[in-house]
């Protein structure tokens, strides 16, 4: 069976010509069921098809979303643990900012890009996710805290350039005006850094916000702490967001977790600054969740004084509130511990 959760606008009219059906009739079908709410129960008879063509449509199509296997939530956040049609299972998160809720979405399940700091990247990829089991994170979340998504970050478990073109159908369906209608510029996918892959990114026709996670302010420190950058260093990723900026005028973030000790000194915060050069690119900070890991989090002050130093040299930096860490909120966490549970 089809998910219909894993269709974009484009595709579900491309299919309804397929079948002989007025490819108009999409829009109409894509507009009921993600923003005035049309209970998918009732199928697709509410729309003004055929009873024929109703018939041949429900039977073609599921509606199926993750299941619920655990729900763990604070004040500020909430972290689901999901479970996915062939037993697999993948965390999302909702954050409340003062904005509005913005959720953290995974694209794979495990990681294969093997981040040191990272609980996912000590589990390797099992497999990528669908567009439908991308999406479908977003609806639980908001059926199961009934709210408004205003924010998705593409930052959970996985790398989304190593799941390109779902991830890319998946942030078309959640930023489509006519469907879920996260704002473009509310909808972020962030990668380690996969080069040819944000040069397509660029030329999508809808092309959302883009982070890179830096996390290290020069090309020996980052490659120790995430091997990808072997592959694909500082400078070629820098060339590649600035064509994105150029491409898109969307400001491209780089997302920096602060490490005690390892990347938060006062000269880690002066080379990143001149790295940034004139750039257009704003620094977000991230305290980071302990894991397992060798790691720490660098304390607040540690954390204000390197912000403060970027911003004398000239740099725009914020930093992120801290959420869900009573919720096992590092990436990954919540998995790793379900999966030692289970074996
Ligand atoms: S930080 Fe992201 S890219 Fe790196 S291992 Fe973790 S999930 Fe993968």
């Amino acid at each position: 069976m089809l998910n219909f959760y894993g269709f974009t606008l484009p595709k579900l009219r491309k299919h309804f010509e397929e079948i002989g059906e007025n490819p108009a009739k999409a829009d109409i079908v894509f507009g009921g069921f993600y923003k005035d709410g049309k209970p998918w129960e009732h199928g697709f008879g509410e729309f003004g098809f055929a009873e024929r063509v109703a018939e041949k449509l429900e039977r073609e199509f599921s509606f199926e979303l993750p299941e619920v296997v655990e729900k763990t939530e604070d004040e500020s956040a909430a972290k689901l643990l999901l479970r996915l049609s062939d037993g697999e299972c993948i965390e999302t998160v909702l954050m409340r900012q003062r904005f509005g809720n913005c959720i953290c979405v995974s694209t794979q399940v495990g990681c294969n890009m093997a981040c040191k700091f990272c609980q996912s990247g000590l589990m390797k990829k099992r497999r990528d996710l669908t567009p439908a089991e991308i999406v479908g994170q977003a609806l639980r979340i908001s059926r199961e805290f009934s709210c408004r998504i205003d924010g998705v970050s593409v930052m959970g478990i996985g790398e989304p350039f190593d799941n390109f073109e779902n991830t890319a159908d998946a942030v078309s369906i959640l930023s489509e005006d006519k469907g879920l209608a996260v704002g473009r510029r509310h909808v972020t996918v962030s990668t380690c850094g996969i080069v040819p892959k944000i040069y397509e990114y660029a030329e999508l026709p809808q092309p959302c916000s883009l982070a890179i996670s830096l996390h290290a302010p020069d090309d020996a420190l980052r490659s120790e702490l995430m091997p990808i950058n072997k592959r694909y260093p500082i400078a070629e990723i820098f060339k590649a967001a600035e064509y994105y900026t150029k491409k898109t005028r969307h400001r491209v973030a780089l997302e920096y977790i602060m490490l005690s000790g390892v990347n938060d000194t006062d000269e880690c915060a002066k080379t990143l600054a001149e790295l940034i050069g004139g750039r257009d690119f704003y620094v977000n900070l991230i305290p980071y969740n302990a894991t397992d890991s060798e790691f720490r989090k660098s304390d607040n002050e540690r954390l204000s004084r390197f912000c403060a130093v970027l911003k004398e040299h000239g740099v725009t930096a914020t930093k992120r509130r801290e959420f869900g860490a009573s919720l096992k909120g590092a990436c990954g966490q919540l998995r790793a511990d379900n999966l030692a549970k289970r074996e």
